[in-house]
């Protein structure tokens, strides 16, 4: 087992890791920018090492400067958690050429599914479902419209290196096709430095179902069930749960199979999600995320397993130790994602937090790296706080997450509390009754 593991990340992330860590009798070395110093993660850490000013290319994305840390520091491991450099493939190489273990998956299938092309066409070999669409980068007008005219509209141009939902336009019919193809290719090869582009059906009401895998070296892999990460804006996910209250145990089944053989056929290892759109009964697979994502503690509430302990074990090259059929699912699970922003214009409002007081008691988790006095730097993405609920059953979790987000005191700052009040409020996701557009429309509605 590893003697040191470096955390390459920041925020409740990075606690969540030490903490993992800690359990196992792991040292850790923290890594953090100067708008950092206090944060809770470098507190808590073994040590700490500081890699740069604020602006995060030149801390936590800088790859020499991490490196360098782990040289000087002795660590045996590399942690990167989610965001920065998790799914940075020269970084993983990087790090696997310099003896350190990298916690995560090999740097081919990052790189394999980095790219949604590949991916996708990793996917329908290994005989996932995708939606249909092109089957490689559009390089014309011409050939967008054929695509299109084949599959129906309205169509979805989409980034081939995208992510966090940008580099994403529909377009309605053929009229509006040339000007969704030049913006998808504009604002990704601003995002991204690469302007490939590929169509996709646009499906109207589907839910977004993810399913988590987890696989070691000696060629055992298990799937963890699925998250329902239906309830999003602007393509990011405000709220997860586990089961999806759209699935029944059997169709529950046949895709953690479909995923657990693909994932067998392309000899994948340690943690990965994959994502899909699922609509009428069929699943559609969009993309694939290979590291830990935001939302897994729903995942580790309804299974018992600790995740990140995992990815360090199978990444020091034990094995698994357990079957799918050892794998149990108990109860509910929701997530709330609690940013710092106002809750009805979603503006950013990092500053200064007074009192703080989150809330507890049976079968409630808050993955947050806040204190009172802590101050939330601008530079960052706007997560503060994870709010995990766990219950017998849905119902039970809804409960349980109103008593909390009433009892949770956070001051100084904006945040989304206020929003997941109003939303169990709705009956409809009371009912869990929703996909994909159906939030958007409510903070929409709200907003007017
Ligand atoms: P990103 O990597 O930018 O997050 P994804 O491919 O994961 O992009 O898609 C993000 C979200 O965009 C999905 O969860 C879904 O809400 C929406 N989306 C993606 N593909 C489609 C599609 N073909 N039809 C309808 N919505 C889609």
């Amino acid at each position: 087992m590893f003697q040191k593991v470096l955390i390459a990340n920041r925020g409740e992330i990075a606690l969540r890791i030490h903490r993992a860590c800690r359990e196992m009798g792991i040292r850790t070395v923290a890594v953090h920018s100067t708008a950092d110093s206090d944060a809770m993660h470098v507190r808590l850490a073994d040590e700490s090492v500081c890699i740069g000013p604020p602006p995060a290319r030149q801390s936590y994305l800088d790859k020499h400067a991490i490196l360098s840390a782990a040289a000087i520091t002795g660590a045996d491991a590399i942690h990167p958690g989610y965001g920065f450099l998790a799914e940075n493939a020269d970084f993983a190489a990087m790090v696997e050429e310099h003896g350190i273990a990298f916690i995560g998956p090999s740097p081919e299938h990052i790189r394999m599914m980095g790219d949604k092309i590949t991916a996708k066409r990793a996917a329908r070999a290994a005989g996932i479902p995708c939606v249909p669409g092109s089957d490689g980068p559009i390089s014309s007008e011409a050939e967008a419209r054929r695509v299109a005219a084949d599959i129906g509209f309205p169509v979805l141009i989409k980034a081939s290196a995208g992510g966090g939902g940008r580099g994403m336009k529909v377009a309605t019919d053929a009229d509006a096709l040339a000007a969704a193809l030049s913006t998808a290719r504009s604002e990704s090869k601003s995002a991204f430095g690469d302007d490939s582009v590929y169509i996709e059906k646009y499906l109207s009401h589907p839910r977004h179902i993810e399913i988590q895998v987890l696989a070691d070296t000696y060629g055992n892999v298990v799937h963890l069930g699925e998250r329902d990460c239906s309830l999003q804006r602007r393509h990011q996910k405000l709220l997860e749960e586990a089961p999806s209250p759209a699935l029944d145990p059997e169709i529950r089944r046949s895709i953690g199979e479909v995923a657990r053989k693909a994932m067998l056929a392309i000899g994948y290892r340690n943690v990965g999600t994959l994502e899909f759109l699922y609509e009428n009964g069929e699943f559609y697979f969009i993309e694939m995320n290979t590291r830990l994502q935001v939302e897994h503690p729903v995942t580790e509430m309804v299974c018992g397993l600790d995740l990140v302990r995992e990815m360090i074990r199978v990444a020091a090259g034990e094995p698994l130790g357990f079957t799918q059929e050892d794998v149990r699912f108990t109860g509910h699970a929701i997530e709330c994602r609690i940013t710092a922003e106002d809750p009805v214009t979603f503006a950013p409002g990092p500053g200064r937090i007074g009192d703080y007081h989150p809330p507890g008691g049976l079968g409630v988790r808050v993955d947050s790296a806040l204190y009172s006095g802590y101050r939330v730097p601008p530079h960052y993405d706007s997560l503060v706080s994870k709010l995990i609920v766990h219950g017998a059953n849905r119902q039970e979790c809804l409960m349980r997450l109103r008593r909390s987000l009433e009892e949770y005191v956070i001051d100084g700052i904006p945040t989304t509390i206020p929003l997941f009040h109003r939303l169990l409020d709705e009956p409809e996701f009371v009912r869990g009754e929703y996909d994909i557009h159906w939030l958007e429309a409510f903070v929409g509605g709200h907003r007017r």
